[in-house]
């Protein structure tokens, strides 16, 4: 038995004990959660500011405030989800109750990118914990100093046989996708999303993908365009634009395209450094996660008409935010997720052709719509297929624990946060409860002889 099949034996055996169905479990694990991340959290800062330079504030703001958060709202609503939700019977079932009891899994494998290595790694496993479930983590390998805090804040905490951690990369995740977990949630790239699905079906897993794509960001001429440059470039640059969910291309109607840009411009000096050594300077801003990606991203600005940024430092593996204009479908910019600080930008004059294009592409993770006109908020709404989005804002949907977040298509299935959370991890095995005391005759083959007879 290799490391990652005695592990998973172990978890068999303390799941099979029925602990964690437990309500008081959960809670108590759930705190001693929060408790620890608590203690860990210096380590966590130093570790993230390694991996990828990430200041204090987006730490707070994407990494631990986001964890801390579910973990409250989750314990706050766990004992009401985990009930059993009575239902109606219908009349032909009479006599009978009916009810939907939210089971666990079982044994959970969560896999996870290095682009928020914390939050991606820990939210669904507050999922798995919440639903009942033992759980292993395998978080990435371009990450590694956050893999380690991870590793290692959890040993201290929980035994191997309720969570473990297991490190490495690719040739870790394939042998533990060479065995039979009972739920599998991925968060990565499609191309590896398909490798994890192929592996789930060998067992019928179910399983959860949450992965990329392009994400369009479309501003309609009536929108309100200084607050709208404000929120493309926050949710663009944030990370270094290293967010599933960043405004991957921008559509702007060609009637307002120069003033958003202005605007644009404005704030790219306002947030990152008023000009290109300011910002070149500037320490505090996030980098590029390694050298391949550095390299592949400033393919990009190759005879690329720049209309803010462009400049980078490769020893640090950082790129100025930066928006490129006259770009196309064909231009490399336009052919894959970018994943990195670079806006490109598209104009448009007709919305049916924003819609048109988008649909000839995969189904993206998110989309953005900046428009004051409701009618054409429910035309973007019924006209594309998207995981999910914002009206006049970007990225925010993904703070709340009231929206689903997942994608659909290429995008990803599944969804979790919040309640979803619970639900990725949970079977809900549907009950009809019958009495006793009497027993109707019509379903049964006498009953037509019976009839027949009269
Ligand atoms: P990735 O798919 O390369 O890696 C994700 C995980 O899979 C890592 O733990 C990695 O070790 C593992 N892995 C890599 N190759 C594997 C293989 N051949 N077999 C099995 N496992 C393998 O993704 P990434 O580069 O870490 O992350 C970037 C991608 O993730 C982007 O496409 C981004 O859009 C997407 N993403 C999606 C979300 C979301 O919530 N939908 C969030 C963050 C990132």
């Amino acid at each position: 038995m290799n490391q990652s099949e005695k592990i998973l034996k172990k978890q068999r055996d303390f799941f099979a004990t029925g602990v964690t169905q437990e309500a008081s479990f959960r809670l108590e694990q759930l705190n001693k959660l929060k408790q620890v991340i608590q203690r860990f959290e210096p380590a966590i800062l130093e570790a993230l500011h390694h991996d990828l330079n990430k200041s204090e504030l987006d730490t707070y703001s994407t990494e631990l405030g986001m964890v801390l958060s579910e973990i409250n709202y989750l314990t706050k609503n766990l004992v009401s989800w985990m009930k059993a939700k009575r239902v109606k019977t219908p009349l032909t079932h009479i006599g009978s109750r009916s009810f939907i009891y939210p089971e666990p899994y079982g044994v959970a494998l969560i896999i996870s990118p290095w682009n928020y290595p914390f939050q991606l790694t820990l939210a669904p496993l507050l999922g798995a914990m919440a639903a009942g479930n033992c759980a292993i983590l395998k978080p990435s390998e371009l990450s590694p100093h956050v893999s380690r805090v991870i590793a290692e804040m959890m040993s201290s905490q929980f035994p191997s046989e309720y969570i473990a951690v297991i490190e490495g990369g690719a040739e870790a995740s394939t042998e533990l996708l060479n065995l039979k977990f009972d739920k599998i949630f991925f968060t990565g790239s499609v191309v590896v999303g398909k490798i994890v699905a192929q592996a789930a079906a060998q067992y019928l897993t179910p399983v959860t993908l949450e992965l990329g794509g392009k994400s369009p960001c479309i501003v309609h001429k009536d929108a309100k365009l200084d607050l709208a440059a404000k929120r493309i470039v926050w949710g663009k640059f944030l990370n270094a634009g290293q967010t599933c969910i960043a405004p991957d291309y921008l559509f702007v109607h060609k009637d307002v395209k120069e003033e958003l840009v202005e605007h644009m411009q404005g704030y790219i000096r306002n947030f990152y450094g008023q000009d290109s050594q300011t910002m070149l300077q500037n320490n505090d801003l996030t980098v590029i996660v390694n050298d391949r990606h550095f390299q592949r991203l400033i393919t990009y600005l190759e005879r690329a008409h720049v209309l803010a940024g462009g400049g980078y430092d490769e020893k640090r593996r950082f790129i100025e935010p930066t928006i490129l204009d006259q770009v196309d479908w064909n231009h490399p910019v336009m052919q894959e997720e970018i994943f990195g600080p670079i806006l490109p930008v598209l104009e448009y004059e007709d919305l049916e052709e924003v819609i048109a294009q988008v649909n000839e592409h995969e189904k993206p993770l998110a989309l953005y719509f900046f428009s004051e006109n409701k009618g054409l908020q429910d035309r973007i709404l019924q006209g594309i297929s998207f995981g999910g989005g914002c009206f006049n804002d970007t990225v925010m949907h993904i703070v709340t624990p009231y929206l689903p977040f997942g994608g659909v298509g290429n995008s990803g299935n599944g969804a979790y946060h919040g309640k979803s959370s619970f639900e990725a991890f949970s079977h809900q095995k549907s009950i009809l409860s019958q009495s006793t005391q009497f027993d109707l005759p019509v379903r049964y083959p006498s009953f037509k002889y019976a009839l027949q007879a009269i």
